[in-house]
């Protein structure tokens, strides 16, 4: 199991080398998971499009989900394990229709591994590191916040939290 900090990769992935060796070191794997559960009982806990995003690796329509215009303090938590992700005071406006962050709660709270699924455009995909599900991808083209990274988040594939209910 190889978990992938912001500082270790994403921050330097724009190089052939770096993505190269994402690759490389990014792959997931069985058992890799502390939540590990089937189609079949993830589909019980979540709703059909939670289900598509998180278990399937979808994406949500920009500008749709409710979390792109929360700005309350706290905690955002994956969708389907409860892990807590990413802290409001990293949320930014990116401007692109998904929750953006611009690093994770705790260097560990995600797998990033590279998604060739789109032609010619090769992505960053973020992974929860405590149960697998899929939560969006990370990109390197926020220069205006602390970490120039932009995590691009489906809002249905997180929880929000707010401080005063922590
Ligand atoms: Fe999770």
């Amino acid at each position: 199991m190889v978990i992938l900090t912001r500082n270790t990769a994403v921050r330097h992935a724009t190089s052939q080398q770096a993505r190269a060796a994402l690759a490389r070191v990014g792959l997931v794997h069985e058992g890799q998971f502390s939540v590990n559960k089937s189609d079949e009982e993830w589909q019980l806990e979540l709703n059909p499009q939670e289900f598509q995003v998180l278990r399937q690796a979808g994406t949500e329509a920009p500008f749709t989900g409710p979390l792109n215009t929360e700005h309350r303090l706290g905690t955002y938590c994956c969708r389907a394990c409860g892990a807590p992700l990413f802290s409001s005071d990293t949320k930014f406006d990116a401007g692109c229709g998904w929750p953006s962050f611009y690093q994770t709660l705790a260097g560990d709270s995600v797998v990033l591994r590279s998604d060739h699924k789109l032609p010619g455009r090769p992505r960053i995909e973020v992974l929860c590191a405590n149960c697998g599900s899929h939560l969006g991808h990370v990109f390197d083209d926020a220069p205006q916040t602390p970490t120039g990274d932009r995590f691009c988040m489906n809002s249905v594939a997180l929880k929000f939290v707010p401080a005063e209910s922590l």
